[in-house]
């Protein structure tokens, strides 16, 4: 018998899956390694469990892959059988290392946010309450939940990254993970403090230089833009450069922070200072958690509270 290897996926926009998809002829190589006993994306596996039991049905593994954070009683019910199921269980992506895009949700109170989605629309007969997954009270990382043994963050993370993590676990090595930041490999001119004091949207910026190689252009964060190279974590690098830097973009944070239980916006608000910016003049703080708002650092304000500050 092969290596097993099962994938699930909870909260997930299927982002991840399709990385693994683009390793392409590296997948097909893996997949003679491997014997594949699950992933409801590629393989027709009816993992729910016949009627009458209580646990969704799926097959044991060497290696489980999920994807996606958990938001409601099916995906934490399916996690958890994963976590019993596999014996390495490998957290794919931002979603399910941090919470991701989906977790900013937990800026509002769930019933609120629910309500504010889906009240008044006419959707004919709704189904019982029994008959569909119930939402838990906010969107949670993997780790939050069940013991991860490792976790590989990115929005989604490379096929390039995602096939050196899989053909060592499959070899039987744990990958060597380094913190490093997206800076660390950034090509960028680093001159200096920051030019300005306020923090200036992307979409203002005339200083492009899109004709000039990456390692020309002065910092993004030097020019005054919020650029979260300095408090992400690094290896999204193509051709040369980090990869929105090397689209003259600056970096939204999306593999999440440097540490795993890092805080992104009071890592970059400290920065800001210290690069002479006035983190003020950032409309909303708390986008800087956008791709990292599990562990409980994202929650709900008040109502009262909302209405009067960004
Ligand atoms: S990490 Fe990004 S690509 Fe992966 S499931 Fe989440 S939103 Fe999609
Ligand atoms: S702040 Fe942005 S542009 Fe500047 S070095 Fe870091 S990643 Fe590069
Ligand atoms: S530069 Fe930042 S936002 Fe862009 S892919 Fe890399 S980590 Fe994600």
């Amino acid at each position: 018998m092969g290596f097993r290897v099962a994938v699930q996926w909870l909260h997930s926009c299927a982002g991840c899956e399709m990385a693994m998809l683009d390793m392409g002829p590296r997948l097909l190589t893996l997949l003679e390694e491997i014997e594949l006993v699950h992933m409801p994306l590629l393989v027709d596996h009816k993992y729910h469990a016949p009627e009458g039991a209580e646990q969704p049905h799926i097959p044991a593994a060497d290696l489980g892959i999920v994807t996606g954070g958990v938001a409601n009683s099916e995906q934490l019910a399916l996690l958890r059988v994963m976590r019993r199921q596999c014996r390495f269980l490998l957290g794919v992506g931002t979603c399910a290392s941090h919470g991701g895009i989906p977790a900013m949700i937990n800026a509002w109170p769930m019933a609120e946010a629910l309500a504010a989605t889906y009240q008044g629309i006419d959707s004919g007969s709704p189904p019982a309450p029994d008959q569909v997954p119930q939402p838990l009270d906010r969107v949670r990382a993997l780790d939050e939940e069940v013991e991860i043994d490792l976790l590989l963050p990115g929005c989604p993370p490379g096929p390039g990254q995602l096939e050196q993590v899989l053909t060592g676990l499959v070899a039987g090595k744990r990958p060597a993970t380094a913190a490093r930041s997206v800076c660390d490999t950034c090509p960028t001119r680093r001159l200096s403090m920051a030019d300005r004091k306020q923090v200036r949207r992307f979409v203002d910026n005339e200083g492009l230089a899109v004709d000039q190689p990456v390692a020309a252009m002065r910092c993004l964060l030097e020019q005054g833009l919020l650029c979260m190279g300095p408090v992400t974590a690094g290896g999204c690098d193509h051709d040369g450069a980090p990869a929105c830097i090397g689209a003259r973009v600056p970096c939204r944070g999306c593999f999440g922070p440097v540490e795993p239980r890092g805080n992104q916006m009071l890592a970059m608000m400290n920065i800001l200072a210290s690069h002479g910016l006035d983190f003020r003049s950032v409309v909303d703080r708390r986008a800087m958690l956008r791709f990292a708002g599990a562990h409980g650092l994202l929650r709900p304000i008040m109502a009262a509270k909302r209405k009067g500050q960004p």
